[in-house]
């Protein structure tokens, strides 16, 4: 996987690139921007370019021994610190043992690169600790902190960093690659696309999982008014959060149907559900749809805010039902 393989990301990668032509290199690096829009993927191909034995134009071979270690996260000079859970933060341990590895020289590469996943998580302990690393940066290795949004990390580490912006690449684009690289059928490219937001990475891992399926039995429950179908107790808060934002565009997407009008409709999400759509907006009153919406928002805002998600989504599923009625 390459620098060729990431897209949407042109601008930030020729700002790294660049760096490395004219050999003025920052000491560390934040990627910010969207989940599943490419961020880990440009720091490790980064790795890569910055070690390999035989980059030409700033690409990494994929060939030599370096670039083969450091797809393989097997490189003793490359680190990629990832949360244990999702959703979790890189602990103090493995900061403080980032921070005095950091000191050493390294074992074959030319530059020791540590990769710092989910950075705005760092607990503050955590982060003062990094603070201290800046600002005594070691001259053969490079951070780079990867987080959603500048404002979750401390502005000391910040200003002592270069920001590079990381975007979602969109939803027709998204689409257009899904059908055209990725072999999927033009509706549920577009489905995909539009519940993954336009982040290439979320959507194609949506692919892989049975994330389809599940939401085509969420849809369909959801079409019969039965509301949260499935066993609460098994399922994780991520996992919660993806069936609100499901609920979330079909509900979105029987409202735009209801205020257009119309029988066919253009710009759906569940572009290919329309007929089940139609049907419920036919059926639904205006005001009810609205509230709908607003109990689930308002339920993904619960969850953000760490409430019992299994009480929070009881309490949801009892005020729609009441409503959709
Ligand atoms: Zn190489």
């Amino acid at each position: 996987m390459s620098f060729k393989d990431i897209r949407g990301q042109d601008r930030a990668i020729a700002i790294l690139k660049n760096a490395a032509r004219q050999d003025r290199l920052s000491h560390a690096y934040i990627f910010w921007g969207p989940e599943g829009v490419g961020k880990k993927m440009t720091a490790l191909n980064f790795a890569k370019m910055l070690n390999c034995q035989d980059a030409r134009d700033e690409e990494p071979c994929e060939e030599c021994a370096s670039c083969k270690k450091i797809n393989s996260f097997n490189h003793p000079d490359v680190f990629l610190f990832s949360p244990d859970k999702e959703g979790s933060s890189v602990g103090i341990e493995k900061i403080r043992a980032l921070i005095k590895d950091i000191g050493l020289k390294p074992y074959e590469a030319k530059k020791k690169i540590y990769i710092v996943d989910n950075a705005q998580a760092l607990t503050r302990e955590a982060a003062n600790a990094f603070l201290k690393t800046l600002e005594e940066p070691p001259t053969d290795a490079l951070l780079i902190l990867i987080a959603p949004e500048l404002r979750d990390l401390l502005p000391t580490i910040v200003s002592r960093s270069q920001a590079v912006k990381f975007y979602a690449l969109g939803v027709n684009e998204t689409a257009r690659i899904l059908v055209k690289e990725h072999k999927i059928d033009e509706p549920q490219a577009k489905a995909l696309a539009h519940l993954s937001s336009g982040r290439m990475g979320v959507a194609l891992k949506y692919k892989e999982g049975d994330f389809l399926k599940k939401r085509n039995r969420i849809v369909d429950s959801l079409a019969r008014n039965e509301f949260f179908d499935s066993d609460f107790d098994a399922v994780s808060k991520p996992e919660l959060k993806a069936y609100l934002d499901i609920a979330l565009t079909w509900y979105r997407d029987i409202l735009i149907t209801k205020a257009s009008g119309a029988d066919a409709v253009f710009g759906l999400v569940n572009i290919d559900k329309s007929d089940a759509i139609i049907k419920e907006a036919k059926r639904l009153k205006f005001s009810r749809i609205e509230e709908i919406i607003k109990q689930i928002i308002l339920t993904g805002s619960f969850l953000d805010s760490n409430a019992n998600p299994k009480l929070t989504i009881a309490v949801l599923g009892l005020a729609a039902l009441e409503n959709a009625r």
